[in-house]
Order: structure tokens, then C-alpha cells, then sequence
């Protein structure tokens, strides 16, 4: 009895001094309706979101409240396609050779700061060489402050494909990498290279189902991988609760990953009506990255920014990247938001929302890209992407409303993750 009475005794002061947040939210963006609210208080409680009410409603003389009356406040950003890792600089194809992983992770600390401060509260990084599971450590245990981060790791690639570690090497320096490197020839080697990844702590699976833009190879678009292949790294992936994101330019490659059974398309450079069809058909997501291309296109034209075999690529991809989402959006295919930030600066994400209107899909749409679907993909959908009861308290706030001005996502000025305020300017 005495100890009941103190377990009782103990809830009733953890209630008391448990201290929450009543957010005063101008206009809200209801990214489930698709509509804006106006005068909401959003309370939040410990890493939860409790209760959203009518109305501004302050808390107890112990709670906090944060005024953004005159702000549009939204659920924190997803971006699908990030390289936390590195980022884009006229010496980055000589840092492969001097960088060490230390220098890499030190680096990277300063990339993740800024994209969460622009607002994206969650990304999926579709590959470096494995610090990013470091890094996705050290943010998750609050050594370091960054996004909520989902990894491939390192990507998967066949033998001189997109992402071989050792292309453009001196022959000295080529070596044969296999599946434990993410280079894969067969079956065999598929499996192999997925369970490795789960041994390294990733979050899900990406495949270079395509040749690529910078990497020192020649083709920009071939196919890279058999079905076969694709087929047994998508079925090992189920295996671990892992998705699969492929890279893509080419149409044989995209058809053969879709096939496969991949989940996202990253880039659809090339992607025919036919192939935009078989998205639709096998719930595939386009993931447009509109940033890069529009980054490599002006890049490749500075003198020797890339190395000489990259800029004819450039130049013949970059440019089609945002008329291929335009197609894809229009055709029906499922949109889900991604820049590939590291090809261009961390912390400029916010601007891939612009191309996308730009390109035909209504702002508030591509806010519902960034945020209920990208959540569905990543298996999140309870708890990111809304700001409802019982989700995850990652809110964010912009100046102006985005349906009437969607640039103003390139200047957030509030981020809070899982509770806990980052930046309130
Ligand atoms: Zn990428």
C-alpha cells in the first residue's frame, strides 16, 4: 500500500513539473488535408506532439510558449537524396586520395548542422563510405546536431559501374572490390553485398542502376545491373526491413530496377512514357533532384571544375532532369521530394521546392511530397510528415505562406526536432 502511494505520489509530480511547449502557429500547413489553418496551438510534450487545439491557449506557469503568430509553421522537412558526406568543390576529386575518414566525418559534421537548420528535421543519405552510420549515431545519441538520418551506406555498384569505388583509378590503385566494397557480379554477390550492408548498421539499400554523371566513367545512362541481380538485392533487402533507391538515367536500366523491384527512381533522366507507366503500376516513387541537375549543368561550364570525362555528361544530362519531372508529374508517377545535396551546397535543399513548381506541381504539393510521402517511404508514416497527435515533434516555420510564395521554404526560420528548439530566429 505505502509503495503504491509512492509510485502515485511520484506520477502526480512528474506531471506537475513535467514542463511542455504550447506553440501559438499563425497558419499551420496541414500537409494531410493539403490546407492552411490559421490560429492553432500545437502542444508539444517531451519528443511528442500531445494535442493540437483551436485557438492560442497558453499551459501551466510551468510550460513554455513559443509565439510564431505571425509565421507558417509545418511539419519538419524529408529530403529522399542527400551525401551528407562531401560536398561539391573543384578539389573533391583529389580528396578521395587525401582525405581520411577522419577528415571525412569531421566534414560532414558541419554539412548535417546546415541541413537541419534549413529546416529538413530527416533525410536518406544514398551513399558514402560508412561514416554516415557514424554520423546517423552520433545525432541520434545528441553527441552532434544534425537530421534524423536513414542510410544506404555505401551504394551498390557493378565492376566500373556509378558507384565502383576505385573508378578512374591508376592501374595500381584499381584492385578488384567486391560485394563487401558494394562492387556486385552476380546473384551471389547481390546477396552478399546487402546482408554486408546490414552488418554496417544501414538503414536500406542503394543500387547505381545506371551509369552517372560524376563518376570517371564514360557513360552517363547504360544499364548496369541484370533484373537478376536487381531482383535478388530488392529480396535480400525485404529480408532486413530495407527499401531499395536506385539511381537511374537511362531507360533499359530504370525499366530493369523497376522490374526488380526498387522503390524510388533517383533522377529519371531518359525515362520513357512506357517506363513513367510502370512506375505508376509497381507504386514506384520518382525522386527528381531537379538542384543537381540544374548544379552539374552550371558547374560543367567553369574550367576545369570536373575532371574532362564529366562534362560532356554533364551537359547532356543536367539540363533534362526538371522537363523529365515535369513529364512524370503531369503522367501521374508518384513524386517524392529529394535534391541530392552534396553535389550542390548543404543547407540550399529548400530551393528544389521552386524547381518543382516551376515544373507544373502546385506548392502545396510538393510540401506533401517532402513530408507525408517521403515519411510513407521510409516506413514513418505514424510518426513524421504530419503535425497531428501523436507524431514526432519536428515542426519548422517559414516567414510567408508557402502556397502564395513557395521560395520562402528557402528561408526557415524556425526548426524544432523530436521537442528540442534549434534555431528560432
Ligand atoms: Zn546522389
Amino acid at each position: 500500500m505505502k509503495y503504491a502511494y509512492t509510485l502515485l505520489l511520484i506520477l502526480i509530480t512528474s506531471i506537475t513539473f513535467s514542463q511542455d511547449i504550447y506553440i501559438h502557429s499563425g497558419k499551420l500547413v496541414n500537409t494531410k488535408s493539403g490546407k492552411i489553418e490559421t490560429e492553432k496551438t500545437i502542444v508539444v510534450s517531451g519528443n511528442k506532439i500531445i494535442r493540437v487545439e483551436n485557438g492560442y491557449i497558453n499551459g501551466g506557469t510551468k510550460d513554455i510558449v513559443l509565439d510564431l503568430k505571425d509565421k507558417t509553421v509545418l511539419p519538419g522537412l524529408i529530403d529522399l537524396h542527400v551525401h551528407i558526406e562531401n560536398e561539391t568543390n573543384p578539389n573533391a576529386y583529389l580528396q578521395k586520395y587525401t582525405a581520411s575518414e577522419a577528415d571525412v566525418a569531421y566534414n560532414s559534421v558541419g554539412f548535417a548542422q546546415k541541413t537541419l537548420m534549413a529546416g529538413f528535421t530527416t533525410v536518406r543519405d544514398l551513399g558514402g563510405t560508412g561514416v554516415n552510420i557514424s554520423l546517423k549515431k552520433a545525432i541520434n545519441s545528441h553527441k552532434i546536431i544534425g537530421p534524423r538520418i536513414f542510410t544506404a551506406g555505401k551504394s551498390l555498384a557493378t565492376t566500373g559501374g556509378h558507384a565502383d569505388p576505385t573508378n578512374g583509378n591508376k592501374r595500381s590503385l584499381i584492385g578488384d572490390p567486391g560485394p563487401k566494397e558494394g562492387v556486385v557480379n552476380s546473384v551471389e554477390d547481390a546477396k552478399k553485398a546487402v546482408r554486408q550492408r546490414y552488418k554496417n548498421g544501414a538503414d536500406l539499400i542503394k543500387i547505381t542502376a545506371t551509369g552517372g554523371v560524376l563518376s570517371v566513367a564514360k557513360s552517363s545512362s547504360n544499364p548496369q545491373f541484370t533484373v537478376e541481380e536487381i531482383k535478388a538485392i530488392c529480396e535480400t533487402a525485404k529480408d532486413y526491413g530495407f527499401h531499395v533507391a536506385a539511381h537511374a538515367h537511362g531507360d533499359e536500366g530504370m525499366q530493369r530496377a523497376i522490374l526488380g523491384g526498387v522503390k524510388t527512381i533517383e533522377h529519371g533522366t531518359l525515362m520513357s512514357e512506357k517506363t513513367m507507366d510502370m512506375m505508376k503500376e509497381h507504386n514506384a516513387y520518382l525522386v527528381p533532384t531537379i538542384s543537381a541537375g540544374k548544379e552539374v549543368t552550371q558547374k560543367a561550364t567553369i574550367k576545369d571544375y570536373y575532371p574532362s570525362i564529366i562534362v560532356p555528361k554533364a551537359l547532356e544530362i543536367g539540363p533534362k532532369i526538371q522537363n523529365t519531372f515535369k513529364k512524370a508529374y503531369a503522367r501521374g508517377v508518384g513524386i517524392a521530394f529529394g535534391t541530392d545535396a552534396g553535389v550542390f551546397a548543404h543547407g540550399q535543399n529548400g530551393k528544389e521546392f521552386g524547381f518543382m513548381t516551376e515544373a507544373g506541381m502546385p506548392a502545396i504539393e510538393t510540401i506533401q511530397s517532402a513530408t507525408i510521402t517521403n515519411a510513407k517511404i521510409l516506413n514513418m508514416e505514424n510518426q513524421l510528415g504530419q503535425i497531428a497527435t501523436g507524431f514526432l515533434a519536428d515542426i519548422i516555420a517559414v516567414n510567408e505562406d508557402p502556397t502564395k510564395n513557395i521560395n520562402t521554404m528557402e528561408d526557415v526560420v524556425f526548426v524544432m526536432k523530436e521537442g528540442e528548439v534549434f534555431k528560432k530566429e
